[in-house]
């Protein structure tokens, strides 16, 4: 048995998302995605697709669509979080306010070792959201999926020392290795030998 992971970064093409100290998010995004392909690879019974390798935007639409044809296990959306106000700082996560107890389970399971990991650098934990908390008031790609679905907000590109960490590529490497050690452990899938 296989699980099949459906990576989502954020934004991409047109749409940089924010913008925080000429550090663009869909950079950061689609970058992270990729090292998190990378280390999931190293456990047995993973499988990843993304719904965009390029630098492309993608609709909401298009993004689940791709995620339910392929009838994907955990849909993991990758944004960072972003603010007007410079002193806003750290980690969150969301489901769609209409998500089901088993989406809730694995956010809290993930969410609990991202910010137990993210401590260690200082960075505050925001909690586990609902996607009616964020500025736009919903995740549609998050609401169209037909399986579990999360958004990470990964720090705030617009605060100094969270970009700092962002632009970080052994930071991302880190971070990465603990959302692919998060996936598996939900999964139990085991380290390849
Ligand atoms: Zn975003």
């Amino acid at each position: 048995m296989s699980i099949l992971v459906c990576l989502d970064p954020g934004h991409g093409g047109g749409d940089s998302g924010a913008v925080g100290f000429s550090l663009k998010e869909k950079e950061v995004c689609l970058d992270l995605a990729y090292r998190i392909e990378r280390q999931l690879h190293y456990y047995d019974g993973i499988r990843v697709t993304m719904t965009r390798s390029l630098d492309v935007d993608k609709s909401p639409y298009e993004r689940s669509r791709w995620a339910n044809s392929q009838q994907a296990d955990l849909f993991l959306s990758i944004h960072t979080n972003a603010s007007s106000d410079p002193s806003e700082t750290g980690f969150s996560s969301y489901v769609s306010v209409i998500a089901g107890s088993h989406a809730r389970r694995i956010q809290c399971w993930l969410h609990n070792r991202i910010a137990s990991f993210l401590r260690t650098f200082g960075i505050m934990d925001l909690g586990k959201k609902n996607d009616t908390e964020t500025d736009d008031g919903k995740l549609t790609e998050l609401r169209q999926v037909e399986m579990p679905a999360i958004t990470l907000g990964s720090l705030f590109i617009t605060h100094a020392k969270d970009n700092v960490l962002l632009r970080d590529a052994s930071f991302r490497d880190e971070y990465a290795k603990c959302i692919a050690q998060g996936i598996a452990n939900i999964y139990r899938c085991r380290p390849k030998l």
